[in-house]
C-alpha cells in the first residue's frame, strides 16, 4: 500500500520536528526578571530588553534574579 508508507513517512518527519520544538520550548522557557537601573522598572522577559518602556533608558536593565 502505497498510501501507508506514505502516511509513516509523513508522521515520522512530524514527530521528529515536534520533538525539537520542544526541546527547543524548554530550554529558552526560563523567564527573568529584569530591573530597570534608571527608574526601577521590572520586566518579566526571555531575553534582555532593550530599552526601557516607562523611562526610554537604554541598555539600562539587569538581571534581578
Ligand atoms: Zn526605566
Amino acid at each position: 500500500m502505497g498510501l501507508g508508507a506514505d502516511a509513516e513517512g509523513r508522521y515520522g518527519v512530524l514527530y521528529a520536528s515536534s520533538l525539537s520544538v520542544t526541546r527547543e520550548l524548554g530550554r529558552a522557557g526560563k523567564m527573568a526578571v529584569w530591573q530597570c537601573s534608571a527608574c526601577g522598572f521590572e520586566k518579566d522577559a526571555r531575553c534582555k530588553p532593550q530599552k526601557c518602556p516607562q523611562c526610554g533608558a537604554k541598555a539600562s536593565f539587569g538581571k534581578k534574579e
